[in-house]
């Protein structure tokens, strides 16, 4: 018998029979279809994405997004020179964003497209900083303390605050609510706090902060301080589902207290990963200090992100769904999403031991469900998220911030690519891991308090619970 000719099978191959190099920068190369070949299986341990529903971003495109983004990858977004069709394609989306969100002068707005939702984090809320020193400076006061106010943000904003050297002041959820509240907006804003961050929507729940009320309350502050607090809008996902199905609700520069927003276009804005916008409702609310004049690729430009070359796909493919789907393209779109939510939702809290915190309805967030369990159960969320793992469903479960980290929510994400029918799989899997989790209880509950919460001592069953599954860490709250 003849042995496999390296030629022909992919599998009699070196590498294939030694294993991949794992440690030492390897000294010889391989075949191209071999490593292909072995980079490609080693991914199939990654999962099937579109059944991450802790994710919010984009697991399903179009072949033609598919094509866009191939024939782009040479295509480098800092050269606006050298690709100026790439860069108009940008300031075209600038320009229809500008519109979306209401900018006041939509002719030339001042936007920028980022690699997400992060990066537009951290420039708006530098814009922010120098502008809060800048009028510091001229007041002659100190600019030493600069400070951020917000509910339980991303952990972007914990990024921000931390690298660029700004306080943040998390106002912590009072009573059962899970959002900011207005009320509470101004007993932490002083003349320091360079902005206040409004979650549309809010992570760990999807439910949006309520924009026009904090904005209201900035109002009051102030009428009575004097001092004008910008408002930034972290639209990251709500951003590009309001507008759409839920046209009514005043979140964005319709409220002149909105002086930037950001948003991921790489979530609801339904482009592939790596893009991310932000916008600031006019000049001035963008200091020119922040932005370079680049003229070393010939011609001269205004850059103002935080890498040099980025890859020029990513715009090129968020004009072509702005183009493709057009308001009515994207409204049909998130009502299915909310409508599978919602459908979601009934299912759960029909199971009995949940408690709804988002119900998917599109005026309270964006297209997800979330929840608590209430019951008195035999089974923490955590084993919860461990079993629906087994049938690849990615469910995670993680605790509520510091003030109510007692409690754990499991929240998932309805997502374009997320139909009906697998929205009925998943209430089916729910149901029979709970069936599972009720006749083999995987964990004795330590300390359960009489609300059903978890108390101090269960956090130690959570932690075990939690090992294998999405750590309830910062991380995770994606
Ligand atoms: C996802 C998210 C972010 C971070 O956005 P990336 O695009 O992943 O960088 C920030 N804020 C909120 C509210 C989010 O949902």
């Amino acid at each position: 018998m003849r042995a496999p000719d390296p030629d022909e099978d992919v599998y009699a191959e070196r590498l294939m029979r030694r294993g991949a190099p794992k440690g030492d920068f390897p000294e010889r190369g391989t075949e191209a279809r071999v490593a292909y070949q072995l980079v490609h299986d080693e991914l199939m341990l990654d999962g099937i994405s579109r059944m991450n529903l802790a994710t919010f971003c984009t697991t399903w495109v179009e072949p033609e997004v598919r094509m866009l983004m191939d024939e782009s990858i040479d295509k480098n977004m800092i050269d606006k020179d050298e690709y100026p069709q790439t860069a108009e394609l940008e300031r075209r989306c600038v320009r229809m964003l500008a519109d979306l969100w209401h900018v006041p002068e939509p002719s030339d707005p001042v936007g920028i497209s980022t690699t997400g939702s992060s990066e537009a984090a951290m420039l708006a809320g530098l814009a922010a900083k120098f502008s809060w020193r800048a009028r510091r400076e001229a007041e002659g006061r100190p600019t030493d303390r600069p400070n951020l106010v917000c509910g339980p943000v991303q952990v972007c904003w914990e990024k921000f605050a931390l690298y660029f050297d700004v306080e943040l002041r998390r106002i912590p959820l009072s009573g059962d609510t899970y959002v900011m509240t207005p009320d509470d907006v101004d007993r932490y804003c002083d003349e320091n706090t360079i902005m206040v961050v409004c979650n549309f929507a809010q992570t760990f729940t999807g439910l949006f902060e309520d924009v026009s009320g904090v904005a209201a309350a900035l109002d009051r502050f102030e009428e009575r301080t004097g001092h004008d607090i910008p408002l930034h809008v972290d639209g990251a996902s709500g951003a590009f589902t309001a507008p759409f199905v839920s046209p009514d609700l005043v979140w964005d520069f319709r409220l002149p207290r909105v002086r930037s927003i950001n948003a991921s276009g790489h979530k609801t804005g339904l482009a592939p990963l790596g893009s991310g916008w932000a916008m600031w409702r006019r000049k001035a609310d963008l200091p020119e200090e922040l932005v370079f004049q680049v003229d070393y690729l010939g011609g001269n430009q205004a850059t103002f992100n935080l890498n040099f070359s980025r890859p020029g796909g990513q715009v090129v493919t968020q004009y072509y769904d702005f183009v493709r789907l057009g308001r009515e393209g994207y409204r049909m779109i998130h009502s299915a999403t909310h409508e599978t939510a919602r459908h979601l939702a009934e299912g759960v809290r029909a199971m009995g031991p949940f408690d709804l915190v988002h119900d998917g309805h599109p005026d309270r967030g964006i297209g997800a469900v979330s929840w608590r369990l209430v019951g008195d159960e035999p089974f923490t969320p955590y084993d919860l998220a461990d079993r629906l793992r087994t049938r690849g469903w990615l469910v995670p479960a993680y605790p509520l911030p510091a003030d109510r980290d007692s409690e754990a929510v499991q929240r998932v994400l309805v997502r374009h690519g997320f139909s009906r029918d697998m929205s009925d799989l998943l209430l089916e899997d729910i149901e029979s891991a709970i069936e599972h989790l009720r006749t083999h209880p995987p964990s004795v509950p330590l300390g359960r308090d009489e609300a059903g919460g978890f108390n101090h001592g269960a956090r130690s069953v959570i932690d075990r619970a939690d090992v294998p599954s999405p750590r309830p860490a910062r991380e995770s709250r994606r």
